[in-house]
């Protein structure tokens, strides 16, 4: 472990500091696909990269195959079963939510399979009067079970039922258009990065967030079950990112990775952990520390890394104080010409 020793490129390794009990090296970096001048390779390694080891991508897509081949109605199902088709899709998305966030849950917070290693804020959970019942687990739980699965779960049927009623654009088989159904999961990493940015912009307008966003934000320190611990029209918003299904031809298997990625994926994004350490072994990698600076500082860091949409418009946090100074001189000077300008 270092402390803040920033080197002469004015990188600081991966260690801990006075802020944190954890950091990855900083400055943290974005993904490399939109870089000006364009870096092919970089790009290419990056995009690439993300598929070789044990990324939450991964996970996901192994998640979406399970749940495809062995749970998932099929389009005759759908059309003749009445509403059992809509249960068993909501008792898939429960089962995947409750398997993963579990595991995540016992292991690194209930029986501390690897203490603070690797842990970015050394504070354990909350009890404290601004939860749901006193108590961030408990507030996290009913916010993602009562009703986080069941809006996903909502559009997830929506979705469904009208392409097995021929009514939304679908590829019946991976084997008819291999080359595009490989390009739609690249795709839906950029697409879900955006439409996220987009949609957490609008939600941090001071009146929506009062409504509707201060729910996440209670959490100001993470766990895996904060992931999902929204107000139900921030579930609505979050998961209306499978519209881009509804135009895009699509198989089966793309529509509930994408859902996966965004609800399982939040609980692995906000475990609270760089990666899950097995027997000493790193093995998947698990929190964001991008997204972990949105919950300490509020006002940075909106997207995620694959569109660097906060690079462009001025909100990227990367780690260091220098960002920080950076991010709040933009916003004095955004107040300054508001006034006036
Ligand atoms: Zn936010
Ligand atoms: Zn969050």
């Amino acid at each position: 472990m270092t402390h803040n020793n920033t080197s002469e490129n004015g990188h600081t390794p991966a260690g801990s500091s006075r802020e944190w009990n954890f950091h990855p090296k900083l400055p943290i970096t974005l993904s490399p696909v939109f870089d000006s001048p364009p870096r092919p390779k970089a790009a290419l390694r990056w995009i690439v990269g993300t598929w070789l080891t044990f990324s939450p991508p991964v996970n996901h897509l192994v998640f979406a195959i399970v749940a495809y081949v062995f749970f998932w109605p099929s389009a005759s199902d759908i059309q003749t079963s009445g509403v059992s088709w809509m249960v068993q899709i909501f008792l898939v998305n429960l089962g995947a939510t409750v398997v993963l966030g579990t595991a995540l849950h016992l292991y690194l917070y209930r029986f501390n399979g690897q203490q603070q290693r690797l842990k970015f804020d050394k504070r354990p959970m909350e009890k404290s009067a601004r939860f749901t019942f006193g108590d961030q687990v408990l507030d996290n739980l009913y916010w993602t079970l009562v009703w986080g699965v069941p809006v996903w779960s909502a559009w997830m049927m929506l979705y469904f039922g009208l392409a097995a009623n021929g009514q939304l654009p679908v590829l019946e088989t991976a084997g008819d258009e291999p080359v595009l159904f490989i390009l739609i999961f690249f795709l839906i990493r950029f697409w879900q990065s955006a439409h996220f940015y987009g949609i957490h912009r609008l939600i941090h307008i001071p009146v929506l967030y009062k409504a509707i966003h201060h729910v996440h934000h209670r959490n100001i320190n993470v766990g895996p079950w904060s992931g999902l611990s929204m107000h139900p029209i921030e579930h609505v918003l979050y998961f209306s990112s499978i519209l881009i299904h509804f135009v895009v031809p699509s198989h089966p298997i793309h529509v509930i990775f994408h859902l996966f990625s965004l609800s399982l994926g939040a609980l692995l994004s906000h475990s609270g952990f760089e990666r899950v350490l097995l027997r000493e072994k790193e093995t998947l990698k698990a929190g964001s520390f991008h997204h972990q600076l949105h919950h300490r500082y509020f006002e940075c860091n909106y997207g995620s890394e694959e569109v660097p949409l906060d690079r462009w418009f001025h909100s990227f946090h990367d780690g260091t104080s220098a960002a920080r100074q950076r991010i709040r001189a933009h916003k004095k000077v955004v107040r300054h010409d508001k006034h006036t300008g």
